[in-house]
């Protein structure tokens, strides 16, 4: 089968390895698409904490956020499982189910923890990929493609909203415009009184109006405490203090997007405007519940894809994401096409 690799620092290629051998408990998933994103690009540039200390080796298989149909169990299925031929997403984040983390439901926690794509279990940038069975959740037939491959991104932002306690009177500023922020976007529309798109790159701000924003701002010009809940996907550091700046007394700042570099602020002005900032985790528990979203519309993929490639085009995707262009953000690499 053809993976899609990544085997050195601004390296990739697509190289015919062996399909992936049955083992207890998991089910053989032929992959149909798989977006790459920022983290991936961390891996490639070598900058990646799981290959600063060890956790990925080159060459390593990609992909974190794909989907496909399964073709086959090593042994019987629990019930409930999927059926062979059915579509399913994998999920990034595979517990052990065993350690004090996992029995409290803090999967993000657990120990023995493997990630999909990232660490301890090959991604699904190949034709086939091998999956825990409990680690797939089903997608419903007629399920709109390709929005199985935003499903993963997409469950942090539920995570967002689920850890701020999200209200129908919140006025939302969301911080970014790229896949998690559209996304984030997209959800607050449905579910509160008013969002409105912070960002600096105007092709970006007129998607997240496309997406239901009430108003679309450039970060030196968005309204200062007018918000009572910030969600932060820009991932640039600066976009911290300027979430403390949109901020209404009692907010609540959920930090989605992950800064490598460091701010200064005083955090007096935390206690004193009574701000609850939450750090979100990816959000494992979710899945379920972000499927139905994009079966019901409110989550909606077309408006993010900017570019399908087939998977020979591993380069070039990595070489688009790395441009930084505007518009739409997600790429994908289409495991359909060519294949025998
Ligand atoms: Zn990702
Ligand atoms: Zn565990």
């Amino acid at each position: 089968m053809r993976a899609a690799r990544i085997t050195g620092v601004g390296r990739t290629e697509l190289a015919e390895v062996p399909v992936p051998g049955p083992a207890p408990g998991t089910a053989l998933v032929r992959t149909r698409r798989a977006g790459i994103c920022g983290t991936d690009l961390e891996i490639l540039h070598g900058t990646s904490a799981f290959v600063r200390d060890g956790r990925i080796t080159f060459p390593h298989v990609f992909g974190h956020e794909w989907y496909g149909d399964v073709v086959a169990y090593a042994d019987e299925p629990p019930p409930g499982a999927p059926r062979v031929g059915d579509s399913v997403v994998g999920r990034t984040m595979v517990p052990c189910g065993r350690c004090p983390a996992c029995h409290a439901q803090r999967a993000q926690m657990c120990a023995q923890l493997s990630e999909t794509g990232l660490y301890g279990l090959d991604g699904g940038a190949a034709d086939y990929v091998r999956m825990p069975v409990h680690a797939l959740t089903p997608l419903p037939a007629g399920f709109p493609e390709p929005a199985g491959a935003l499903v993963e991104p997409a469950v942090s932002v539920v995570e967002a909203y689920t850890r701020a306690r999200l209200a129908f009177d919140d006025r939302i500023a969301v911080v970014g415009t790229g896949t998690m922020g559209l996304l984030a976007v997209q959800f607050a529309a449905h579910h509160a009184a008013r969002v409105d798109a912070v960002g600096i790159d105007e092709a970006g701000l007129e998607l997240a109006r496309r997406c239901g924003a009430a108003a679309v701002h450039h970060a030196d010009a968005a309204p200062e405490g007018a918000y009572s809940l910030i969600v932060e996907a820009s991932g640039a550091a600066s976009a911290f203090t300027g979430a403390l700046r949109l901020a209404e007394r009692g907010a609540r700042i959920a930090m989605v997007g992950v800064a490598q570099q460091p701010v200064t602020f005083h955090p007096g002005e935390l206690s004193l405007q009574g701000l609850d900032i939450l750090g979100i985790q990816h959000g494992v528990a979710h899945y379920d519940r972000t499927v139905a979203l994009f079966r019901r519309g409110i989550l909606d993929a077309a408006p993010l894809v900017g570019h399908t490639l087939p998977a020979e085009a591993v380069g070039e995707a990595f070489a688009l994401l790395e441009e930084g262009r505007s518009g739409p953000p997600k790429i994908l690499l289409d495991f359909t096409a060519e294949r025998d």
